[in-house]
C-alpha cells in the first residue's frame, strides 16, 4: 500500500467483495444451468441413439435370418432334382466323394446304378406328365426302400443312383429290393402303368480312389443286366471286366469280317420225301475266320446286329447266294431259296426296300425266293404286319414262318396273315419219337395247315424215326441233319449240267471272295 494514499474504508472493500461473490455466484448458476441443460440434451441423445441401435440390431438379425433361408433355399436347388427332389448329379458326385474319402479308413459301401426299363415307351404313349409322375414315384419308392443316410439321386432322364454306405453286402440286397419295389405297378390318373428296372451294383472299400473307374463298373454292370433281358440286377467283377473287353474284341472282329464280306452264305437244303429229292434250300450264314475255322451264327449274330451291321451283312450274303442259285433254279433243279429276315430288320422294312432291288440286280426270279420271320417279328401292330407282309406278296416273294411251335404258336396269324410255309420248330421235331405229346401238336399244325394250304417243313430233322413219323403225319418236306448238314456250295445237292456248272461257277466266282477259299471246311 501508498503511503500517500488513504486507505480504503474497510465498508468499501467489503463492497467490492460483495460485487465480486454475486458476480461470481452469478457465473457459476449460469454455469450450472449450462451444465444441467446439457446433461439433459446428452441424455435425450443417448436414449435416442440406444433406441436407434436397437431396431438396428433387430433389423439386422433379420435380414440375416433372410439370407441364410435364401442360401439355405439356393443350396438345396442346387443339390437337388427339381422334378423328384432327390439328390441331382452335382450332389451325388460330391456326396460318392465323401463316401470313398469316409471309406478310406475301413469300412465301405456300393454304388448302385438303376435305369427304367421302357420308360421311352411310357413318355411316348402317354406323354410327358405320366413319364415326369412316374419319375417322381421311382424316386419315392427308392426312397422308401432305403436307410435315411444312404443318397438317392437322379442322374439324369430315366437313370437313378444310390450310394449305400454300409459294408459291401448290403448292395446286392438293396438291388433285389429295388427291383422288387419297382415291379409294382404305378398309378397315375388313374391308370396302371407298369415300368421295370435294370441295376448294376459295384462295390467300394477302402482301396477305391477313383470314383470315375467306380462309376464306369457299375456302369457296366447296368449294361450288362441290360443285355441280359432287363429286369435284373448284375454286381460288378472282373469275369465281367474281362468278359467285357472279350465282347469289344468280338466287335471289332465282326466289324472287319463284315466289311471284308468275309461273312458267307451256306446252304442247307429242304428234302422232299413224295419226290425224293431235294427241292429248296435255306441260305445261313457262316463266319470264315481268320483262324481257319467257320463260325455259326450262335457265335457272331448277336454281335452283328448289336453293331446294326445285319442289313450289310445279309445283304452282302443274299447278292452272293442269289448269283450263285439263279442257274440251279433256271435249270429246275431248286425250286427256292430261303433267307432269313430277323424280326428287327423285318419291322424297321429292310426286306421290303432291299429284296426287290436285289431281285432286279441278280435277275433271280422272285417266286423261288422265301423270306423266313419269326412270329415275334409279327408281334407288333398288326395293321402295319399285315401291311409289311402284303408288300413282300405284291412283290411276288414266298412267306415263311420260321421256328414254329415254339414261343406263342399263334395259330390265328396263319389265317390272318398271307403265310405261305410253316417252319415247324427242331424242338418239336427232336422229342416226336418219344414225347407223344410232342407229336399230338406236330400232327395238330400238320393238319391245319394242310387245311389252310399252307406248306409245311419239318426243321432239325435227325434221325430215320423221325423223318418216318413226319411222313406218316402229312409232312413232306424236311430239313435237317439226316438228310443234309450246311454246306458252302449249292451244288453239293444241286448238280447242274457241266456247260451250265462251267458259266455258272465263273459268274459266282466273280462275286466270291477267294482268300479264304482254300482254307474252309464243311461244319
Ligand atoms: P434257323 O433259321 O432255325 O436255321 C436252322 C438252324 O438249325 C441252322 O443253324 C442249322 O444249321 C440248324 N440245323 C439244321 N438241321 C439241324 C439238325 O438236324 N439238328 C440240329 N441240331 N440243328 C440243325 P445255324 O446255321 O447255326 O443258324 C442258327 C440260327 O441263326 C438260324 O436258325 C437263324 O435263326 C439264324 N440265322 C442263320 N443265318 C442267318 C442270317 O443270314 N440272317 C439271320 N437274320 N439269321 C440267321
Ligand atoms: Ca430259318
Ligand atoms: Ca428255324
Amino acid at each position: 500500500m501508498n503511503a500517500t494514499e488513504p486507505a480504503a474504508p474497510w465498508a468499501e472493500r467489503v463492497r467490492r467483495l460483495e460485487a465480486r461473490l454475486a458476480r461470481e455466484q452469478r457465473a457459476r448458476t449460469q454455469a450450472e444451468q449450462i451444465i444441467e441443460s446439457k446433461s439433459l440434451e446428452l441424455w435425450e441423445a443417448n436414449r435416442a441413439l440406444s433406441g436407434l441401435a436397437a431396431e438396428l440390431e433387430s433389423r439386422v438379425a433379420e435380414r440375416t435370418q433372410e439370407l441364410s433361408r435364401e442360401r439355405h433355399r439356393a443350396l438345396q436347388l442346387a443339390e437337388t432334382d427339381a422334378l423328384t427332389g432327390v439328390a441331382n448329379r452335382a450332389c451325388f458326385n460330391q456326396q460318392l466323394a465323401h463316401a470313398l474319402q469316409a471309406s478310406r479308413t475301413g469300412g465301405g459301401g456300393s454304388l448302385i446304378m438303376l435305369d427304367l426299363d421302357g420308360f421311352k415307351a411310357i413318355n411316348d404313349a402317354h406323354g410327358h406328365a405320366t413319364g415326369d409322375a412316374l419319375l417322381v414315384a421311382v424316386a419315392r419308392r427308392m426312397a422308401a426302400a432305403v436307410r435315411p443316410s444312404d443318397v438317392v439321386a437322379r442322374l439324369g432322364g430315366d437313370e437313378f443312383a444310390l450310394i449305400v454306405r454300409d459294408g459291401t453286402s448290403a448292395g446286392p440286397d438293396v438291388a433285389e429290393r429295388l427291383l422288387r419295389a419297382l415291379a409294382e405297378p404305378v398309378v397315375i390318373d388313374g391308370r396302371r402303368t407298369h415300368t421295370g428296372c435294370s441295376i448294376g451294383v459295384a462295390h467300394f472299400g477302402p482301396d477305391t480312389h477313383d470314383a470315375d473307374a467306380l462309376l464306369r463298373d457299375a456302369d457296366l454292370a447296368l449294361y450288362t443286366s441290360k443285355r441280359q433281358g432287363r429286369g435284373r440286377a448284375t454286381v460288378f467283377d472282373q469275369a465281367l471286366r474281362s468278359e467285357v473287353s472279350r465282347r469289344h474284341a468280338l466287335q471289332d472282329e465282326v466289324r472287319r469280317a463284315v466289311a471284308e464280306e468275309r461273312i458267307e452264305p451256306w446252304y442247307q437244303p429242304v428234302y422232299d420225301q413224295r419226290r425224293g429229292a431235294y427241292v429248296g434250300a435255306e441260305m445261313l450264314a457262316r463266319w470264315h475266320h481268320g483262324d481257319g475255322m467257320v463260325r455259326t451264327p450262335a457265335q457272331f449274330l448277336a454281335a452283328v446286329e448289336g453293331l446294326d451291321l445285319l442289313d450289310a451283312m445279309t445283304e452282302s450274303m443274299l447278292r452272293r447266294a442269289l448269283v450263285e442259285a439263279r442257274p440251279h433254279v433256271e435249270a429246275g433243279l431248286l425250286a427256292h431259296l430261303a433267307v432269313n429276315v430277323s424280326p428287327a430288320q423285318f419291322n424297321r422294312g429292310w426286306a421290303q426296300q432291299r429284296l426287290p432291288r436285289l431281285l432286279a440286280e441278280t435277275g433271280y426270279p422272285a417266286q423261288a425266293l422265301v423270306v423266313e420271320i419269326t412270329e415275334t417279328a409279327l408281334l407288333q401292330d398288326a395293321a402295319t404286319t399285315g401291311e409289311l407282309l402284303r408288300a413282300l406278296k405284291a412283290e411276288g416273294l414266298r412267306l415263311a414262318l420260321d421256328d414254329f411251335g415254339v414261343g406263342y404258336s399263334n395259330f390265328s396269324l396263319l389265317r390272318r396273315l398271307p403265310i405261305d410255309l410253316l417252319k415247324l420248330d427242331r424242338t418239336l421235331v427232336c422229342d416226336i419219337v418219344t414225347d407223344a405229346n410232342a407229336r399230338a401238336l406236330a400232327e395238330c399244325v400238320l393238319d391245319l395247315a394242310a387245311k389252310l394250304h399252307i406248306d409245311v417243313v419239318a426243321e432239325g430233322v435227325e434221325d430215320e424215326a423221325q423223318a418216318r413219323l413226319l411222313a406218316e403225319a402229312g409232312c413232306a418236306c424236311m430239313q435237317g441233319f439226316w438228310f443234309a448238314r450246311p454246306a458252302r456250295r449249292l451244288e453239293t445237292w444241286f448238280r447242274l449240267p457241266q456247260p451250265v456248272r462251267k458259266a455258272a461257277s465263273a459268274t459266282a466266282a466273280a462275286l466270291a471272295p477267294t482268300a479264304h477259299d482254300a482254307a474252309l471246311v464243311a461244319r
